[in-house]
C-alpha cells in the first residue's frame, strides 16, 4: 500500500508555513484522537497518518528531504509504527501544544525527599508547664553498614542495567505514543544487583530506631508541636530527609485542670472551716501555699491565686490558679456528733430574729412567689 502525500493528509498546500501546518494537524489530531474515538480503527489510522505527516512537515530538514525525495527521503525516521527514536523533540512539542489542554499537561515532579513523621509525646501537666527534656525512640532507617549502602553483597558490585543501559528510563511504545518511563528491570535505579546484600536485601538501608533528645520548652499545651528538622524519614538516593513533628498531648492531672494559662482545682473544706474561717493548704505546681478562708464562706466560692498558673510557651505573664471551695457534709457521724448538730439546729431556726441561712431564705421566697404567680 503506497503512502498518501503528507501535504494531502494535512490538507495544506506545499508552501504552507509552520503555523498552517500546526493548525491543520491540531484540527485532525483533535478529531481523530484515540481517546475521543475508542475502538475506531479508521480514526486510529487517520490519527497515525496525520501524526506521521506532521512529524515530517514540522521539521525543516525532514520536510526538505521529503520535498526532494518523497517518502523515500524520510523513511525510517517517522515510520508507520509511530515515532521511534528519531523525532523525540518535535513529538513532545506537539504534546505540550496540542494535548496540554486534554491531558492536563503537567508532568508531576517526583521528589526524593524523605517523608515527614509525626510522633505523639505524652507529658504530665508538670512537665508541660515547667518544660523538660525527653528521650524519644523513633523508627527510621540508616545506611546499611555491611554493604555501605550499595545493596550489593560484599565483594560484588551493582551492575549497570542491561535493559536501560544505566539511564533508568526506557522509551516504551504505547499505541502511537512513545513514552519515557522508569525502567522495569532496575525500577529507575540504572543498576541491578545480582547478589543482594544479606543484611539489607539490596535496599542499601536497614531499619533502625533512633533515640532523639527532645527539648520541650515550658508552657506547652496539648496540640502544640515541635518540629525537628531533618529527623523524619531518610531521603531516597541521597535526597534530603523529612522532618519529625513531635505533637504534645498533656495527660489529665488528678488535681488540676488547665484552661490556657489558668489552672483550676477544687478544694474541699469542712462546714466548720467554712463557718468560722481559717487557713487552708492548697497545692500549686510550685508546692503548697496557704489560702485564707474568711468566715461564712459559701460552697462554690472561687479564690484566685495570682500568677500561680502557667506561663504560656509563646511568652506573656503566667496565669492564675483558681481554687473553688466545696463545703463537705460530714459523714459517719457518732451519736454524740448527731446530738450536737441537732442542738445546733435548734439555735439556727431563726426564732432569735437572725437569719442564718441567706441562700435558703431567698430561695424559699423565690419558690413562694413562683407558686403565687402560677396560682396553684
Ligand atoms: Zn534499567
Ligand atoms: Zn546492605
Amino acid at each position: 500500500m503506497s503512502k498518501r502525500d503528507y501535504y494531502e493528509i494535512l490538507g495544506v498546500s506545499r508552501d504552507a508555513d509552520e503555523k498552517e501546518i500546526k493548525r491543520a494537524y491540531r484540527k485532525l489530531a483533535m478529531k481523530y484522537h484515540p481517546d475521543r474515538n475508542p475502538d475506531d480503527k479508521d480514526a486510529e489510522n487517520k490519527f497515525k497518518e496525520a501524526s506521521e505527516a506532521y512529524e515530517v512537515l514540522a521539521d525543516a530538514s525532514k520536510r526538505g528531504a521529503y520535498d526532494q525525495f518523497g517518502h523515500a527521503g524520510v523513511d525510517g525516521q517517522g515510520g508507520a509504527g509511530g515515532f521511534g527514536g528519531g523525532g523525540g523533540g518535535s513529538f513532545s512539542d506537539i504534546f505540550g501544544d496540542v494535548f496540554g489542554d486534554i491531558f492536563g499537561g503537567g508532568r508531576g515532579g517526583r521528589s526524593n525527599r524523605g517523608a515527614d513523621l509525626r510522633y505523639t509525646l505524652e507529658l504530665d501537666l508538670e512537665e508541660a508547664v515547667k518544660g523538660t527534656t525527653v528521650q524519644i525512640k523513633v523508627p527510621g532507617h540508616i545506611e546499611c553498614d555491611l554493604c555501605d549502602g550499595s545493596g550489593a553483597e560484599k565483594g560484588s558490585q551493582a551492575e549497570t542495567c542491561g535493559t536501560c543501559g544505566g539511564v533508568g528510563q526506557v522509551r516504551m511504545q504505547q499505541g502511537f505514543f512513545a513514552v519515557q518511563q522508569a525502567c522495569p528491570t532496575c525500577r529507575g535505579a540504572g543498576k541491578v544487583i545480582k547478589n543482594p546484600c544479606k543484611k539489607c536485601h539490596g535496599n542499601g538501608r536497614v531499619e533502625q530506631a533512633k533515640t532523639l533528645s527532645v527539648k520541650v520548652p515550658p508552657g506547652v499545651d496539648t496540640g502544640d508541636r515541635i518540629r525537628l528538622s531533618g529527623e523524619g524519614e531518610m531521603g531516597i538516593d541521597g535526597g534530603p530527609s523529612g522532618d519529625l513533628y513531635v505533637q504534645v498531648a498533656v495527660k489529665e492531672h488528678s488535681i488540676f485542670s488547665r484552661d490556657g494559662r489558668n489552672l483550676y482545682c477544687e478544694v474541699p473544706i469542712s462546714i466548720i472551716d467554712a463557718s468560722l474561717g481559717g487557713e487552708l493548704e492548697v497545692p500549686t505546681l510550685d508546692g503548697r501555699v496557704k489560702l485564707k478562708i474568711p468566715a461564712e464562706t459559701q460552697t462554690g466560692k472561687l479564690f484566685r491565686l495570682r500568677n500561680k498558673g502557667v506561663a504560656p510557651v509563646r511568652g506573656g505573664p503566667a496565669g492564675d490558679l483558681l481554687c473553688r471551695v466545696i463545703v463537705e457534709t460530714p459523714v459517719k457521724l457518732t451519736k454524740r456528733q448527731k446530738e450536737l448538730l441537732e442542738e445546733l439546729q435548734q439555735t439556727l431556726d431563726g426564732k432569735n430574729g437572725t437569719n442564718h441561712g441567706p441562700r435558703k431564705t431567698s430561695w424559699f421566697e423565690g419558690v413562694k412567689s413562683f407558686f403565687d404567680e402560677m396560682k396553684f
